[in-house]
């Protein structure tokens, strides 16, 4: 690290002090020297000593077009001059409403309705009590179980966490969980295989479960085309569609969690699209704001929103809401995000810099420790393993992901491991060329890391 200011010592006082920050042992994070981010300016981060660094993972998978873009700051002023916060308990303001239509508009075709939260946990959440009392309301209520996948991530909220999968961050919460069922991913490189037996395998275990459990089962919740906290883990193409029809064969909703997928990051505008699909009800967040203010939305079907319509004394009003639900300062950035995607042919771009990536992330196969490369658009996982003929993972305790980011950042990009994987999801409107620059960043950190 280069020079230390007595300012940079003076946060970190601070920072021991009164934050405790998420997902981080603070033991380890106050024992080295953490990032203590100033300012950013494109696909850079700039801490309080004047270091600049690639944003390896668009800060934590939300950036998009940059930091301190010109277009999003001013939108955001704009409508500070107008208002801040309005509620949209029994009222509405004119940016979220803006949004719901431009939502629908992007959408898989069917899904109408748009709910507003604050953080893709929350759009989780709102879905699964959407699908709870979606059954209830149609006369159902036996209908209540949820099924999730192996390995999946949906938040970090009870309910969010009850459906997840990844014991390392869920296991501890058991006793305080509402009880579900889990289907196997389809994570070909560890399945013991070929890829087509492991699609079979997941599928025909999905098929049984939904034949036994139909009658209580309320939905299932899937992270579609990239399974992303897990570890980035692709579907085989087909595996959606095919998870999809069972579905709705078997009569049992299907909730796409695209918090992390959507706007563009696998290469195309939402996952679903790869496979033609749309979900009963889809969640959403991360980059809807282009990564600057916490807006969330789930979106609905008529079929879902139909089945609370009717008079108060019904009680089929939807009792959920938070303080912050449709902020339009939120509603607007995302807007004027929305914008940009267009007018520079996002998508487009974000498929012509994934090619080029995984033309540059071919050579990563050279080093000794590199397995696999998972790549959708530019959602890219790099899974280090002990043993490449035997695939023997690195056990945890090695912590041999966090080493190799831990490297990165002194070489100048940040980025974050999913235990063993090393995440690349830079923000979208990145260039070929710095590109290159980070993945040779990264390359160069795995090599001195694990060996060559
Ligand atoms: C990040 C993420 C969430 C949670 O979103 P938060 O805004 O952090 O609550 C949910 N699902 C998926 C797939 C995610 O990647």
């Amino acid at each position: 690290m280069g020079r230390v200011t007595t300012r940079y010592a003076e946060l970190l006082e601070k920072n021991r002090r009164y934050l405790w920050n998420p997902f981080t042992q603070m033991k380890e994070y106050l024992d080295d020297e953490p990032v203590i981010v100033e300012r950013g300016e494109g696909v850079k981060l700039i801490d309080v000593n004047g270091r600049e660094y690639y944003d390896g993972n668009a800060s934590v998978w939300l950036n998009v077009h940059g930091h301190n873009r010109r277009e999003l700051n001013e939108a955001i002023t704009e409508q500070l001059g107008k208002i801040a916060h309005s509620t949209l308990l029994g009222a509405a303001n004119v940016p979220a409403l803006e949004l719901a239509e431009r939502l629908v508009q992007l959408a898989p075709d069917g899904l109408n309705k748009v709910f507003y939260s604050d953080s893709g946990a929350e759009a989780v959440e709102i879905a699964l009590k959407m699908a709870f009392l979606y059954w209830k309301h149609r006369g159902r209520p036996e209908k209540r179980l949820f099924l999730g996948m192996t390995n999946a991530y949906h938040g970090d909220t009870v309910g969010a966490v009850s459906v997840g999968g990844i014991d390392l961050f869920h296991a501890s919460f058991d006793a305080l969980l509402f009880e579900t069922e889990k289907v196997p991913y389809p994570y070909t490189y560890r399945y013991p295989g070929s890829e087509e037996e492991c699609v079979e395998a997941c599928l025909e275990a999905l098929r049984r479960k939904l034949e036994e459990k139909a009658d209580v089962l309320a939905a299932l919740i899937v992270e579609p085309i990239v399974q992303g906290a897990g570890g980035i883990i692709t579907m085989p193409p087909g595996f959606l569609k095919a998870v999809s029809d069972l579905c709705k064969q078997y009569d049992v909703l299907w909730i796409a969690d695209e918090v992390a997928t959507g706007f563009g990051r696998t290469g195309r505008m939402f996952a679903c699209e790869h496979e033609g699909v749309t979900p009963d009800l889809m969640a959403l967040g991360k980059k809807i704001t282009g990564g600057y203010l916490p807006v969330a939305a789930t979106l609905a079907t008529d079929e879902i929103y139909d089945a609370f319509y009717g008079d108060y004394a019904e009680c089929k009003t939807f009792f959920h809401g938070h303080s912050y639900t449709g902020n339009p300062l939120g509603c607007a950035v995302a807007l004027a995000n929305l914008d940009l995607y267009e007018r520079e042919d996002l998508i487009t771009h974000v498929q012509e810099v994934a090619e080029h990536t995984a033309r540059e992330l071919a050579r990563f196969y050279e080093l000794p420790h590199v397995g696999d490369i998972r790549q959708r658009g530019l959602m890219i996982g790099i899974e280090l393993v002990r043993d490449k003929e035997t695939k023997e993972p690195y056990p945890w305790e090695e912590a041999i992901g966090v080493k190799v980011c831990r490297r990165a950042r002194d070489l100048g990009l940040i980025t974050r491991p999913l235990d063993n994987v090393i995440t690349f999801l830079p923000p979208l409107a990145v260039r070929k060329e710095e590109t290159t620059e980070m993945l040779s960043i990264l390359y160069q950190a795995i090599a001195e890391v694990t060996g060559r």
